[in-house]
């Protein structure tokens, strides 16, 4: 609960962005507070150890930021999964349903082995949009789905909902 409340007060509402009527969720404060940041990412290390992760996924952007000093920290490997066309080896994409349209992630084919265990990171859940493209890219990589862990879950969009088919049973663990 305390963690809570200190996260959550080092998050800011920034009305209208990036579009009118949206109300952005701003981690840039609590990136900027290292008591915050080395809490979360404390927790983030946690939660690997307790689902047994031994490979850790960001998505990109924030996801790096947030999922690199939790490998580094737990002793496990940090994979990127990135917007199409950014990494430079061979790929895996996987593409999902926006409001408008539709976009794609990519993650290198190499770079997770079949009996893998992932803890996949991420600052927001929104739709679960992204995320859901995540465990799926990672299952088709042979690896197991350890948990999906995020900062910030807004529940009124509902995805936790849209995600309880793609994590077949493996905890979402919203901080
Ligand atoms: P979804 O696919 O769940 O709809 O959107 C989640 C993705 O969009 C995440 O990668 C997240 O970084 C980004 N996102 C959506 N809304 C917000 C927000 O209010 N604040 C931040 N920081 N990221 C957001």
């Amino acid at each position: 609960a305390e963690l809570r409340e200190l996260l959550l007060s080092r998050i800011s509402d920034v009305p209208d962005y990036p579009q009118p009527g949206v109300m952005f969720k701003d981690i840039t404060p609590l990136l900027a507070d290292a008591t915050a940041f080395g809490a979360l990412t404390d927790a983030f290390v946690d939660l690997c150890a307790r689902h047994r992760a031994d490979k850790v996924v960001g998505l990109e952007a924030r996801g790096f930021i947030l999922a690199a000093p939790v490998a580094v920290r737990a002793g496990i490997g940090f994979v990127p999964v990135r917007k199409a066309g950014k990494l430079p080896g061979a790929t895996l994409g996987q593409a999902y349903d926006l409001e408008y349209g539709t976009a794609e992630i990519e993650m290198h084919a190499d770079a997770l082995a079949p009996g893998d265990r992932v803890l996949v990171i991420d600052d927001v859940l929104a739709t679960g949009g992204t995320a859901d493209a995540s465990l799926q890219l990672i299952r088709r990589a042979g690896a197991e789905v350890a948990g999906l862990a995020v900062l910030l879950e807004l529940g009124f969009l509902a995805g936790r909902q849209r995600l309880e088919s793609g994590l077949k049973g493996a905890p979402l663990e919203a901080l």
